[in-house]
Protein backbone atom coordinates (compact mmCIF):
# COMPACT_ATOMS: atom_id res chain seq x y z
CA UNK A 1 0.00 0.00 0.00
CA UNK A 2 1.19 3.66 -0.72
CA UNK A 3 -0.33 6.58 1.35
CA UNK A 4 0.30 10.39 1.55
CA UNK A 5 -0.46 13.25 3.15
CA UNK A 6 -1.81 15.59 1.06
CA UNK A 7 -3.71 19.22 0.95
CA UNK A 8 -5.07 20.27 4.24
CA UNK A 9 -3.47 17.32 6.39
CA UNK A 10 -5.58 14.94 4.50
CA UNK A 11 -4.77 11.13 4.69
CA UNK A 12 -4.65 9.36 1.18
CA UNK A 13 -4.13 6.08 -0.37
CA UNK A 14 -2.48 5.89 -3.49
CA UNK A 15 -3.23 3.95 -6.46
CA UNK A 16 -2.25 4.51 -10.36
CA UNK A 17 -1.20 7.65 -9.64
CA UNK A 18 -4.32 8.50 -8.02
CA UNK A 19 -5.05 9.91 -4.06
CA UNK A 20 -8.06 8.29 -2.41
CA UNK A 21 -9.39 10.60 0.24
CA UNK A 22 -9.41 8.19 3.53
CA UNK A 23 -8.60 10.61 6.17
CA UNK A 24 -11.60 9.20 8.15
CA UNK A 25 -9.73 6.51 9.21
CA UNK A 26 -7.68 8.53 11.11
CA UNK A 27 -10.65 8.22 13.93
CA UNK A 28 -9.58 5.01 14.69
CA UNK A 29 -6.09 6.28 16.24
CA UNK A 30 -6.16 6.67 19.78
CA UNK A 31 -6.36 10.48 21.17
CA UNK A 32 -2.83 11.67 21.96
CA UNK A 33 -2.20 13.67 25.32
CA UNK A 34 -0.02 15.99 26.59
CA UNK A 35 3.36 14.75 26.70
CA UNK A 36 3.19 13.71 22.75
CA UNK A 37 4.43 10.14 22.29
CA UNK A 38 8.11 9.59 20.82
CA UNK A 39 6.48 7.70 17.73
CA UNK A 40 4.31 8.36 14.90
CA UNK A 41 0.88 7.43 15.42
CA UNK A 42 -0.74 6.68 12.63
CA UNK A 43 2.81 4.29 11.79
CA UNK A 44 2.69 2.38 15.23
CA UNK A 45 -1.62 2.03 14.20
CA UNK A 46 -0.78 0.92 10.33
CA UNK A 47 -0.52 -2.98 10.68
CA UNK A 48 -4.03 -2.51 12.60
CA UNK A 49 -5.90 0.07 10.09
CA UNK A 50 -4.49 -0.73 6.73
CA UNK A 51 -7.48 -2.71 6.40
CA UNK A 52 -9.66 0.19 6.81
CA UNK A 53 -7.64 2.41 4.77
CA UNK A 54 -8.15 -0.25 1.72
CA UNK A 55 -11.91 -0.14 2.32
CA UNK A 56 -12.08 3.19 2.73
CA UNK A 57 -9.98 4.07 -0.55
CA UNK A 58 -12.28 1.90 -2.56
CA UNK A 59 -15.27 3.90 -1.30
CA UNK A 60 -14.60 7.32 -2.45
CA UNK A 61 -13.06 9.10 -6.12
CA UNK A 62 -9.95 9.69 -6.46
CA UNK A 63 -7.98 12.59 -7.64
CA UNK A 64 -4.99 12.61 -9.82
CA UNK A 65 -1.71 13.10 -7.77
CA UNK A 66 -0.87 15.61 -9.83
CA UNK A 67 -3.56 17.82 -8.20
CA UNK A 68 -2.95 17.45 -4.68
CA UNK A 69 -0.15 19.33 -2.73
CA UNK A 70 1.91 16.54 -1.53
CA UNK A 71 3.21 16.93 2.15
CA UNK A 72 5.55 15.09 4.25
CA UNK A 73 4.01 11.43 4.87
CA UNK A 74 5.85 11.48 8.05
CA UNK A 75 5.35 14.73 9.90
CA UNK A 76 6.29 13.36 13.15
CA UNK A 77 9.13 11.07 14.11
CA UNK A 78 11.49 11.19 16.92
CA UNK A 79 14.36 11.73 14.80
CA UNK A 80 16.06 11.84 11.45
CA UNK A 81 19.09 9.96 11.18
CA UNK A 82 21.10 10.47 7.98
CA UNK A 83 23.82 8.24 6.81
CA UNK A 84 27.56 10.23 5.75
CA UNK A 85 29.53 9.02 2.93
CA UNK A 86 27.64 5.96 2.43
CA UNK A 87 28.35 5.08 -1.25
CA UNK A 88 32.20 4.75 -2.19
CA UNK A 89 32.05 7.17 -5.36
CA UNK A 90 30.70 9.80 -3.42
CA UNK A 91 33.64 9.86 -1.65
CA UNK A 92 35.88 10.19 -4.23
CA UNK A 93 34.21 13.04 -5.79
CA UNK A 94 33.79 14.66 -2.30
CA UNK A 95 37.57 14.45 -2.29
CA UNK A 96 38.23 15.42 -5.55
CA UNK A 97 36.28 18.64 -4.79
CA UNK A 98 37.37 21.28 -2.56
CA UNK A 99 33.79 22.99 -2.24
CA UNK A 100 32.58 20.00 -1.09
CA UNK A 101 35.85 18.52 1.24
CA UNK A 102 36.58 21.95 2.65
CA UNK A 103 39.89 20.55 2.95
CA UNK A 104 39.11 17.66 4.67
CA UNK A 105 39.99 14.07 3.69
CA UNK A 106 36.71 12.53 3.51
CA UNK A 107 36.17 8.87 4.92
CA UNK A 108 33.43 6.62 5.11
CA UNK A 109 30.74 5.86 7.29
CA UNK A 110 32.44 3.90 9.33
CA UNK A 111 34.94 6.29 10.41
CA UNK A 112 31.74 8.84 11.08
CA UNK A 113 28.86 6.72 11.68
CA UNK A 114 25.19 8.74 11.68
CA UNK A 115 24.15 12.34 12.34
CA UNK A 116 21.42 13.77 12.97
CA UNK A 117 18.81 16.03 11.02
CA UNK A 118 16.24 18.59 13.15
CA UNK A 119 12.39 17.48 12.55
CA UNK A 120 11.56 20.66 11.86
CA UNK A 121 13.72 20.93 8.63
CA UNK A 122 11.36 18.35 6.97
CA UNK A 123 8.96 18.93 4.27
CA UNK A 124 7.41 17.73 1.50
CA UNK A 125 7.61 17.71 -2.50
CA UNK A 126 4.89 20.64 -3.00
CA UNK A 127 6.68 22.72 -0.17
CA UNK A 128 9.11 24.29 -2.50
CA UNK A 129 12.98 24.31 -0.79
CA UNK A 130 14.63 27.91 -0.52
CA UNK A 131 18.08 28.34 -1.19
CA UNK A 132 19.43 30.26 1.47
CA UNK A 133 23.22 31.29 1.82
CA UNK A 134 24.20 33.35 -1.76
CA UNK A 135 27.88 32.39 -1.44
CA UNK A 136 27.71 28.54 -0.71
CA UNK A 137 26.60 25.76 -2.54
CA UNK A 138 23.55 24.05 -1.34
CA UNK A 139 23.18 20.77 -2.89
CA UNK A 140 20.65 18.08 -3.38
CA UNK A 141 21.23 14.56 -2.37
CA UNK A 142 19.24 12.09 -3.28
CA UNK A 143 18.50 8.93 -0.89
CA UNK A 144 16.59 6.16 -0.08
CA UNK A 145 14.54 6.91 3.05
CA UNK A 146 13.65 3.83 5.25
CA UNK A 147 10.74 4.74 7.83
CA UNK A 148 10.81 2.31 11.03
CA UNK A 149 7.43 0.76 11.79
CA UNK A 150 8.95 -0.95 15.34
CA UNK A 151 10.71 0.11 18.26
CA UNK A 152 13.66 -1.65 18.23
CA UNK A 153 17.54 -1.65 20.28
CA UNK A 154 20.26 -3.28 19.82
CA UNK A 155 18.93 -5.37 16.58
CA UNK A 156 21.48 -7.65 14.65
CA UNK A 157 21.81 -6.89 11.18
CA UNK A 158 20.28 -10.53 10.03
CA UNK A 159 16.43 -9.42 10.20
CA UNK A 160 16.60 -6.15 10.83
CA UNK A 161 14.30 -5.22 7.61
CA UNK A 162 11.04 -6.42 9.81
CA UNK A 163 11.91 -3.13 11.55
CA UNK A 164 10.46 -1.34 8.52
CA UNK A 165 7.31 0.12 8.46
CA UNK A 166 7.80 1.39 4.16
CA UNK A 167 10.29 3.38 2.40
CA UNK A 168 10.24 6.80 0.63
CA UNK A 169 12.27 9.14 -1.35
CA UNK A 170 14.15 11.88 0.69
CA UNK A 171 16.00 14.79 -0.20
CA UNK A 172 18.94 15.23 2.24
CA UNK A 173 19.58 19.16 1.12
CA UNK A 174 22.84 19.92 2.25
CA UNK A 175 24.64 23.41 2.12
CA UNK A 176 28.60 22.82 2.28
CA UNK A 177 30.69 23.99 4.37
CA UNK A 178 32.90 23.49 7.51
CA UNK A 179 30.45 23.25 9.66
CA UNK A 180 28.58 20.34 11.40
CA UNK A 181 26.27 18.62 9.33
CA UNK A 182 23.52 18.95 11.52
CA UNK A 183 23.76 23.19 11.02
CA UNK A 184 24.11 22.82 7.55
CA UNK A 185 21.59 19.86 6.54
CA UNK A 186 18.80 21.06 9.42
CA UNK A 187 17.64 23.83 8.09
CA UNK A 188 13.80 24.46 7.25
CA UNK A 189 12.78 22.09 4.63
CA UNK A 190 16.22 20.53 3.74
CA UNK A 191 14.55 17.28 4.41
CA UNK A 192 11.97 16.37 1.93
CA UNK A 193 10.21 13.53 2.29
CA UNK A 194 7.97 11.68 -0.16
CA UNK A 195 6.07 11.45 -2.68
CA UNK A 196 4.49 8.91 -0.01
CA UNK A 197 5.66 5.67 1.62
CA UNK A 198 5.29 2.29 0.11
CA UNK A 199 4.85 0.07 2.47
CA UNK A 200 7.35 -2.58 2.87
CA UNK A 201 5.78 -5.57 1.80
CA UNK A 202 5.71 -3.81 -1.97
CA UNK A 203 9.67 -3.57 -1.68
CA UNK A 204 10.89 -6.87 -0.14
CA UNK A 205 14.77 -6.11 -1.12
CA UNK A 206 15.63 -2.09 -0.63
CA UNK A 207 19.13 -3.25 -1.51
CA UNK A 208 19.26 -3.16 -5.30
CA UNK A 209 16.64 0.04 -5.97
CA UNK A 210 18.26 2.33 -8.74
CA UNK A 211 17.51 5.99 -7.83
CA UNK A 212 18.51 9.26 -9.64
CA UNK A 213 17.83 12.69 -9.65
CA UNK A 214 17.52 15.18 -12.65
CA UNK A 215 17.77 19.07 -12.21
CA UNK A 216 15.90 20.81 -14.77
CA UNK A 217 15.51 17.67 -17.23
CA UNK A 218 19.37 16.76 -16.48
CA UNK A 219 20.73 13.43 -14.88
CA UNK A 220 22.73 14.92 -11.84
CA UNK A 221 22.60 11.60 -9.80
CA UNK A 222 22.36 8.12 -10.45
CA UNK A 223 23.04 4.82 -9.01
CA UNK A 224 21.88 2.07 -7.08
CA UNK A 225 21.58 1.15 -3.82
CA UNK A 226 23.04 -2.02 -4.53
CA UNK A 227 26.35 0.37 -3.86
CA UNK A 228 25.54 1.44 -0.12
CA UNK A 229 28.51 0.66 2.05
CA UNK A 230 26.33 0.29 5.25
CA UNK A 231 23.30 -1.77 3.39
CA UNK A 232 19.76 -0.80 5.01
CA UNK A 233 20.02 -3.44 6.92
CA UNK A 234 23.16 -3.28 8.77
CA UNK A 235 22.39 1.08 9.06
CA UNK A 236 19.06 -0.10 11.14
CA UNK A 237 21.32 -2.26 13.15
CA UNK A 238 24.14 -0.07 13.72
CA UNK A 239 21.74 3.13 14.61
CA UNK A 240 20.06 1.20 17.18
CA UNK A 241 23.32 0.26 18.71
CA UNK A 242 22.96 4.13 19.73
CA UNK A 243 19.75 4.90 19.62
CA UNK A 244 16.11 3.21 20.51
CA UNK A 245 14.13 3.48 17.13
CA UNK A 246 10.77 4.37 17.60
CA UNK A 247 8.09 4.02 14.56
CA UNK A 248 7.85 6.84 12.11
CA UNK A 249 12.02 7.30 12.50
CA UNK A 250 13.41 8.14 9.59
CA UNK A 251 16.60 6.72 8.08
CA UNK A 252 17.94 8.85 5.02
CA UNK A 253 20.51 5.77 3.80
CA UNK A 254 23.35 8.29 2.43
CA UNK A 255 23.63 9.33 -1.57
CA UNK A 256 25.81 8.30 -4.22
CA UNK A 257 27.76 9.75 -6.29
CA UNK A 258 26.63 13.30 -8.43
CA UNK A 259 25.87 15.79 -5.87
CA UNK A 260 25.49 19.28 -7.28
CA UNK A 261 24.53 22.86 -6.26
CA UNK A 262 20.61 23.96 -6.91
CA UNK A 263 19.80 27.76 -7.26
CA UNK A 264 16.30 29.51 -7.23
CA UNK A 265 14.31 28.63 -10.24
CA UNK A 266 15.33 25.01 -10.37
CA UNK A 267 13.38 21.91 -10.43
CA UNK A 268 14.36 19.06 -9.13
CA UNK A 269 12.65 14.95 -9.86
CA UNK A 270 13.48 12.37 -7.84
CA UNK A 271 12.81 8.96 -8.84
CA UNK A 272 13.60 5.55 -6.73
CA UNK A 273 12.65 2.37 -8.77
CA UNK A 274 9.39 0.56 -6.77
CA UNK A 275 9.45 4.04 -4.37
CA UNK A 276 7.99 6.53 -6.82
CA UNK A 277 9.21 10.34 -8.24
CA UNK A 278 8.42 13.82 -6.89
CA UNK A 279 9.31 16.73 -8.36
CA UNK A 280 10.43 19.44 -5.65
CA UNK A 281 11.25 23.51 -6.41
CA UNK A 282 13.81 25.44 -5.17
CA UNK A 283 13.26 28.88 -4.46
CA UNK A 284 14.31 31.88 -2.43
CA UNK A 285 13.88 32.16 1.43
CA UNK A 286 11.10 34.25 1.35
CA UNK A 287 8.28 32.64 2.31
CA UNK A 288 6.34 33.94 5.30
CA UNK A 289 6.94 32.22 8.78
CA UNK A 290 3.97 29.47 9.59
CA UNK A 291 1.32 30.35 11.42
CA UNK A 292 1.84 30.18 14.84
CA UNK A 293 0.34 27.76 17.66
CA UNK A 294 -3.15 28.59 17.98
CA UNK A 295 -4.12 29.70 21.25
CA UNK A 296 -5.74 27.59 23.66
MN1 LIG B 1 23.08 12.65 2.70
Amino acid sequence: MRYCRFNNDRLGVVRDDMVHDVTSVLDKLPAVRWPLPAYDPLVVALPHIRGDMEAAADRVTPVPIATVKLLNPVPNPSKVIGAPVNYHAHIDEANADQQISFGKTIKTIDHYGVFLKSNSSLSGPSEPVPVVEKDRRTDHEVELAAIIGETCFNVPEEGALKYIAGYAIGLDMTIRGPEERSLRKSLDRFSVVGPYVVTADEIPDPENLDLEILVNGQVRQKSNTSHLIFGVAKLISYCSNFYTLYPGDIIMTGTPEGVGPVQAGDVMHAKIEKVGEMTVAVTRRSEPLPPPAPAV
